[in-house]
């Protein structure tokens, strides 16, 4: 049997209708910006493999320190217990969050990074004998994660419709701009007094539809939740790690939230881990001879050190120069494309923020996620060897960074041709 009948006995795909799906693409190898099938076809991975992949696939720096770190300790659990890794990472990304980040919280992924900030928000409230502020503040398209929490603050969608009545109350504000900023600052100041949090993806809405907004207009929402006592989440799981041409988002704001959550890129994509982090503010509301202000959450790989090992691997890439003269060089080649294409009349717009680039395809009418165009592009472009998946009619390049400019070429003029035929 082949891997493709293997897989269809047995596996049930994400994202994936299962019943009408496209076979599987058997993948046995990476490296760089490339995946390899098993009949020796090359894509490029110009997604990043859902935007975990910063620094390519297979990358021997980060291998070598994952096997030295499987010889050491596989795992250990964290609660009682610690380890070389764990505070070694700690230590070096605490000073690097924008603003002052003062303690790691570590889980599984960017859901659970999502669900343990949500918690300690809520908590902070509750711990300090407040029982108004129980209500979470968020964009109306945001995403924030697959599980009931992180669905929750999500915006409502085709992905949340079945669970919708389960999902708890949200308000949801829409994106700010120059027309409505003053409304949303005046509705924070106006509901202060039952908001508890805001969680906001910083300057990019990813999985909503590669939406961007101005950090001057965030940074005033920011302002203003600071000063009604609402405290603030940014969702980096995306953002992080230099996908915004600066290492974290939030260093494009004057005001820094209190917690920040982070996942995808912080192992360099090799594997699954969630950080979030806080300030002391937070922290100390935890601090008490009464136990039942304690934290009470916590996974059975919390902090596990072959991740941490990754994690520190990945963080020692991001900080060499190459790294930063590639992000600022796959950013000046996007700003390129962006002038050469912003006219034609395929495209309905176009926005880039770092080294995101997403085109939004003019469809006349028919924009839902769910239509025709979002396969017959995704097809077109792996028939061209290009991993890219569009979200409806908007297609984005999210590369590792370090992508050639000839295969951003390829994928550009690939685009292009898809502009024309399409
Ligand atoms: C992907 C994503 C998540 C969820 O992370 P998972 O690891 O898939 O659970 C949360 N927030 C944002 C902004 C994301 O892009």
């Amino acid at each position: 049997m082949s891997l493709i009948e293997r897989d269809k006995k047995v596996i049930w795909h994400p994202y994936t209708q299962m019943k009408d799906a496209q076979n599987p693409i058997p993948i046995v190898r990476g490296e760089g910006v490339y995946l390899y099938d098993e009949n020796g076809n090359k894509y490029i991975d110009a997604v990043s493999s859902w935007w975990v992949t910063i620094h390519g696939h297979a990358h021997p720096y980060i291998a070598e320190k994952v096997s030295a770190q499987l010889k050491e300790l596989e795992h250990v659990i964290f609660a009682g217990f610690t380890h070389e890794p764990a505070v070694l990472l700690a230590e070096r990304l605490l000073p690097l969050l924008p603003g002052k980040q003062d303690k790691i919280f570590y889980s599984d992924n960017g859901s659970t990074a999502v669900e343990v900030a949500l918690k300690m928000c809520l908590q902070y409230w509750n711990n300090k004998g407040n029982t108004q502020k129980k209500k979470v503040l968020a964009f109306k398209d945001a995403y924030h994660g697959d599980t009931f929490g992180a669905m929750s603050v999500s915006g409502r969608s085709i992905f949340t419709n079945p669970f919708n009545d389960l999902l708890f109350d949200v308000e949801f504000i829409d994106l700010p701009n120059e027309t409505n900023i003053s409304n949303l600052t005046s509705h924070v100041s106006g509901h202060s007094s039952e908001l508890c949090c805001f969680i906001f993806e910083p300057l990019i809405l990813g999985a909503g539809g590669m939406l961007m907004y101005e950090a001057k207009y965030l940074d005033e929402l920011l302002k203003s939740c600071k000063e009604n006592e609402v405290l603030t989440i940014a969702d980096e799981v995306m953002t992080g790690f230099g996908r915004t041409g600066t290492y974290f988002a939030c260093e494009q704001l004057k005001h820094h939230p209190d917690i920040f959550c982070l996942s995808k890129g912080l192992t360099g994509g090799t594997m699954s881990m969630g950080v979030t982090s806080c300030n002391e503010k937070i922290f100390e509301a935890f601090l008490s001879d009464d136990k039942l202000k304690t934290l009470y959450h916590g996974h059975s790989f919390t902090a596990n050190p072959i991740a941490c090992a990754a994690s520190l691997a990945s963080l020692d890439i991001l900080l060499a120069k190459e790294t930063l003269t590639n992000i600022k060089r796959v950013e000046a080649q996007h700003k390129i494309f962006y002038k050469q294409i912003e006219d034609h009349p395929k495209v309905r717009t176009i926005r880039q923020t770092g080294t995101i680039i997403a085109i939004e395809w003019e469809t006349g009418s028919d924009t839902s996620y769910l239509s025709g165009l979002r396969d017959r592009l995704y097809n077109y472009f792996l028939g061209k060897g290009i991993i890219l998946r569009p979200l409806g009619n908007i297609i984005y390049i999210l590369p590792p960074y370090v992508i050639s400019n000839v295969d951003l070429a390829y994928i550009y003029n690939s685009i292009q041709q898809a502009l024309d035929e399409i």
